[in-house]
């Protein structure tokens, strides 16, 4: 990828999307286009058609996506499915009839089996059932990956898919039922101590393990791998460490200074149990984390304040 390549980052206004642009822009590549879905519905195939064969861009991130917590995956499973599954395929397609040069298409830790053992290696794809909660998102990714790979084996393009662990980071959705653990609790545990309440209710058991990496540095490694791998295996992307739901609670509710108790409604599901990532392939590939779980609480918590007082000022 030279400084002067057309680069179209699909799902810039959403938190992975917004970040990759980021990089893309500090390292200096100078030409990058975007589509808001407003102008380009991704789900539409004569439209992203039309986009490719205006514009022709030369690399493709592929980070556009229909995403949420285990209650908007659960609720919305008919969206879920059917625009991640268009998505993925328009872009892909397109992609190949247009003759991109590279295109990256980004997945998602959910679509290993919910048993599979611990810490999860790319080989485990498509070795067990999935988690229920999530089945239709993982579903689609899981189709992204095998297009990518298909159109790999078929027409010997260079498509390749990376699989993030559960994100976090600037630009995040706060929503209160909708939103992943982390953003959900940063928000509640933040509404909790300004209207002084005695506790704040976390859902589920509190010990599914979950491992979390900021934006940012997932941001950093899309970039290193678009430069630096050209292989059909997706390749996992997170740091390597998980902690228990009710572990980063804790860190929560020390981050945003609030002193009331925790209480676990375990009517709420828990999910999967566990779902940390080998990152062996990605550290022999080069690349490592930078931001630490602490450090990116900080960042997402005064992301989330900035966040709140916009709102409050609009
Ligand atoms: P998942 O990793 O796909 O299961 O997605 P989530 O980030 O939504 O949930 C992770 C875990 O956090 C699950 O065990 C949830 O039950 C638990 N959790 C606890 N409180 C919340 C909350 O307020 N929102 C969400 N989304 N999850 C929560």
């Amino acid at each position: 990828m030279e400084a002067n390549d057309l680069i179209y980052v699909a799902g810039h206004r959403g938190m992975v999307g917004s970040a990759i642009k980021r990089r893309l822009e500090t390292l200096g590549y100078q030409r990058i286009i975007t589509r808001s879905s407003g102008t380009l519905d991704l789900r539409n195939p004569a439209a992203v058609d039309e986009f490719f064969a205006a514009e022709k861009p030369a690399y493709v991130f592929l980070a556009a996506a229909k995403v949420g917590g285990i209650h908007a995956n659960n609720t919305y499973r008919a969206e879920f499915l059917y625009d991640n599954l268009m998505i993925a395929a328009n872009v892909i397609h397109a992609a190949y009839k247009h003759n991109v040069t590279k295109l990256q298409f980004l997945g998602s830790s959910c679509i290993y089996p919910r048993m599979a053992p611990q810490p999860i290696k790319e080989s485990f794809l498509l070795t067990g059932v999935l988690e229920q909660t999530n089945e239709p998102y993982a579903i689609a990714k899981i189709a992204g990956i095998k297009l990518c790979e298909a159109y790999r084996d078929q027409y010997g393009c260079n498509f390749i898919s990376v699989m993030p662990t559960n994100l976090f980071g600037i630009g995040d959705n706060y929503h209160p039922e909708n939103a992943h653990v982390l953003p959900a609790l940063i928000r509640r545990f933040h509404e909790a101590k300004v209207n002084h309440k005695p506790s704040v209710t976390v859902w589920g058991t509190g010990m599914p393990k979950r491992e979390f990496l900021f934006a940012d540095d997932l941001a950093d490694a899309c970039v290193y791998l678009m430069q630096h791998y050209n292989e059909k295996e997706p390749v996992n992307i997170g740091i390597g460490e998980d902690l228990t739901i009710r572990q980063l609670a804790e860190y929560i509710r020390e981050v945003v200074c609030y002193e009331g108790d925790i209480i676990f409604d375990d009517s709420k599901p828990d999910g999967t149990p566990r779902k940390l990532m080998d990152v062996s392939k990605l550290h022999r590939l080069g690349w490592k984390h930078s931001i630490s779980l602490k450090e990116g609480l900080v960042m997402a918590y005064r992301d989330f304040l900035q966040q709140d007082q916009f709102k409050l000022q609009s």
